[in-house]
């Protein structure tokens, strides 16, 4: 599972960070994942409880946030939201469109003490 690795350097990278920091009990992790980032937030809760043994995530609370598909049209530079994966520029119903944004997976913060 794809998202099983995603979520295991997730946890590396907070443990690192909350190492540095001293904190010893995360609470809430926040999560961004774009709607086109090939990552399933279903799965990524799913594996996030494979780590709830771990003494530093024991209470935490995984939130995902999942952004729309932005799209830019090369034909009349306007931004859309891409619905549905339909890749045509709401505007002009050009194919030919670049995605703006929707593809992005990271740590937006975490909290705990
Ligand atoms: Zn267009």
């Amino acid at each position: 599972m794809h998202e099983l690795t995603l979520v295991q350097s997730m946890i590396t990278k907070i443990s690192e960070s909350a190492a540095i920091q001293g904190i010893q009990h995360i609470s809430r992790i926040n999560l961004v994942n774009g709607k086109f980032s090939g990552a399933n937030t279903e799965a990524l809760l799913l594996a996030f409880s494979l780590f709830k043994d771990i003494p530093l995530f024991k209470n935490a609370a995984l939130e995902i946030e999942e952004p729309e598909i932005i799209a830019m049209c090369n034909s009349c530079h306007k931004e859309f939201i891409v619905e549905a994966y339909l890749f045509r520029c709401a505007y002009c119903s050009q194919n030919n469109v670049k995605i703006a944004s929707g593809q992005e997976l990271y740590i937006n913060y975490y909290e705990g003490e």
